[in-house]
């Protein structure tokens, strides 16, 4: 029997029969691949450790029929840091699940991948506020998936760099409060999460929160989370629109994702008046 081995991170795992897991794991040159792991949920189960959720290791299996049976493997990276915090440990879950949504089974998956490794290490290590991380991830995520947002200036007169601007989510582009009006639409009041489903969505952005939407487009991965919003507004913007914009894009919203709202420890509110030091979750 030939075995295989790949790396690969943990993006879904769901139980089958009394001790039996099946693991999808996301690869750089196949893309998902499924993997049965036997007698993984025992306590003594071997593949325990390499059976877990959001988990980068060496999987070495083999293939009976159409079936790929893990055989053993070795934990690669572990990221124990996630699971010591409640919300490092409900966004992690909501990246795997937007993952799994946004790769194939053969396709290749190499930046994908890369993105979550590098997601998961700094949620892990506590790198950066959780709603940079979130943010930077979902709008990058969107632009590799083919629907990257053109954020030079408003699409219709070009202007607004210094201004406010929307985002026209299913468009993919920059409106400006001039050429809105002209276009007999009227400014949102406020944004909801559960509008996602509206065809006409807006985001209001602030000039730093719409720059800091242009560097996540662009910047290098490894960067990728390397900007400041040190305002609270610019940050809460920041992360409506990217959140917006993917949940429209794929056209449905993610119980994780309403998991890690519920139960997540608040944040500062965006204070016009009082809060000029800037949020940090
Ligand atoms: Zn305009």
């Amino acid at each position: 029997m030939q075995h295989e081995a790949v790396d690969g991170v943990v993006v879904r795992v769901w139980d089958k029969g009394e001790n039996d897991r099946y693991l999808s794991v996301l690869t750089a040159a196949h893309g998902r691949i499924l993997l049965l792991s036997k007698g993984s949920r025992s306590l003594r189960g071997e593949q325990r450790a390499i059976s877990q959720l959001y988990t980068y290791a060496n999987f070495e299996f083999y293939r009976r029929g159409t079936t790929c049976i893990l055989k053993g493997g070795s934990p690669i990276q572990i990221f124990y840091g996630i699971s010591e915090d409640l919300d490092r440990l409900n966004l992690a879950t909501y990246l795997c699940e937007l993952t799994c949504e946004l790769t194939d089974e053969g396709e290749e998956a190499q930046e994908m991948l890369r993105l979550l490794l590098n997601s998961l290490y700094a949620i892990s290590k506590g790198l950066y506020s959780l709603a940079i991380i979130k943010g930077a991830f979902e709008l990058r995520a969107a632009a590799m998936s083919g629907y990257a947002p053109e954020l030079d200036g408003c699409a219709f007169c070009g202007g607004g760099e210094d201004g406010e601007l929307y985002l026209d989510v299913m468009n993919g582009a920059l409106l400006c409060p001039d050429c809105l009006k002209k276009r007999g639409r009227s400014a949102p009041t406020a944004h909801s999460y559960d509008d996602v489903r509206e065809a006409d969505v807006l985001c209001p952005l602030t000039p730093a929160a719409t720059a800091a939407l242009r560097y996540v487009t662009a910047a290098p991965l490894s960067r990728l989370f390397s900007f400041g919003l040190s305002d609270g507004d610019d940050l809460h913007l920041f992360e409506a629109a990217a959140e917006t914009y993917i949940l429209s894009h794929i056209g449905h919203g993610f119980e994780t994702l309403n998991f890690y709202h519920a139960l997540k420890k608040p944040m500062k509110q965006p204070n016009r008046t009082k809060d000029t030091k800037g949020t940090k979750a």
